[in-house]
């Protein structure tokens, strides 16, 4: 598969004053294949937005490297830069936050288009809010209306269309659904499943739970306290999930089935998030981990591909890869 996206042990810190550092993003790798979407998913404060805002170069990196189609986006002229913008889009989690109430639906679509100066006339312009209004299954007479007349989830359909006005081949959805009515967040996946297949768009979709995620995602990554933890194919991550985190992200979703949910054995994490200012020592997850071992306190695990396209960082695993090490020697 091609890449669209390369983030190479990004890091993205906040220096607060005082000697206090807000180390929102640790060391982050991983990539998005072209025509995927991308699942990143982790408790709210986890770093997942700040890497969302990083990649758009919205904000600096600390360290590390962001790849846009080949090009590293921190060091790209402004110029070429505020170009490359249009290739990349964000949807928000709040639609209503995100779009002004002063503007009518066709002031907020156009916007963006006027930013970069897509067409020379206004019919041009006008004919395609009406023609985005369609695709995001609204139509030409909410053009003249307010924001705050729709539902938050014909909002979200304004913040798509938004989205979509400069024809972008990624977006970055920040959890998109999250402040919607379960019913509706169904519909809004489907609407962005379906305008991935017409128009092969490539989406990272931010969210603070598996549950949805695992439909619409090709791959995920599990982040926590501003570290990545696991990596694969959503299919794997859910039939066998390696890291602690995962394992409990997961046996927090209900399953229907009384029988399975009476049965099965849950993973309940201990205590509290911690602050990212003042994180653990060695793995960040030993605080609320149920299996914490001495090591844990001591050294950080490392990132690693435990199984084929399977990354996890987690000491339980180290043991696992250096027992299958020695066990070379021996029959060598
Ligand atoms: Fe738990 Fe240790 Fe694995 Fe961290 S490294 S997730 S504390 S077992
Ligand atoms: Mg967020």
């Amino acid at each position: 598969a091609e890449k669209i996206l390369e983030v190479k042990n990004l890091k993205k810190h906040f220096n607060l004053g005082k000697n206090r550092v807000l180390k929102a993003v640790n060391d982050v790798t991983f990539h998005v294949n072209k025509g995927e979407t991308f699942g990143l998913v982790g408790e709210s404060g986890c770093g997942k937005s700040t890497i969302g805002r990083t990649i758009l170069g919205l904000y600096n990196k600390t360290a590390g490297d962001v790849f846009f189609d080949g090009k590293s986006v921190h060091t790209l002229p402004e110029k070429e830069l505020f170009k490359l913008r249009q290739r990349m889009q964000m949807i928000f989690q709040d639609p209503y936050a995100s779009l002004n109430p002063r503007s009518t639906v066709r002031e907020v679509i156009s916007e963006p288009m006027e930013v970069h100066k897509l067409f020379r006339t206004k019919k041009e312009q006008n004919d395609r809010v009406y023609q985005l209004l369609e695709e995001v299954g609204l139509n030409r007479d909410h053009a003249n209306r307010y924001p705050h007349e729709f539902s938050g989830g014909q909002r979200q359909r304004i913040g798509i269309a938004r989205a979509l006005a400069l024809n972008p081949d990624f977006i970055i959805a920040d959890e998109p659904i999250s402040a919607l009515d379960v019913s509706v967040q169904a519909q809004v996946v489907n609407l962005l499943k379906q305008l991935q297949e017409e128009k092969g768009l490539t989406f990272l979709f931010i969210a603070h739970d598996l549950s949805m995620v695992k439909q619409i995602s090709d791959r995920i990554g599990v982040m926590y306290l501003g570290n990545m933890v696991e990596l694969t194919e959503s299919e794997s991550l859910y039939e066998n999930p390696l890291h602690p985190y995962t394992q409990a992200l997961l046996s927090a979703i209900p399953i229907p089935d009384p029988d399975i949910e009476e049965a099965r054995e849950r993973i309940i994490l201990q205590g509290e998030l911690p602050s990212p200012i003042n994180p653990p020592s060695g793995c960040v997850f030993r605080t609320r981990c149920p299996f914490a071992m001495e090591i844990c306190t001591r050294e950080k695990s490392q990132w690693q591909e435990v199984e084929n396209n399977h990354y996890v960082a987690c000491h339980l695993y180290n043991e696992k890869v250096n027992k299958q090490k020695d066990s070379d020697l021996v029959v060598n």
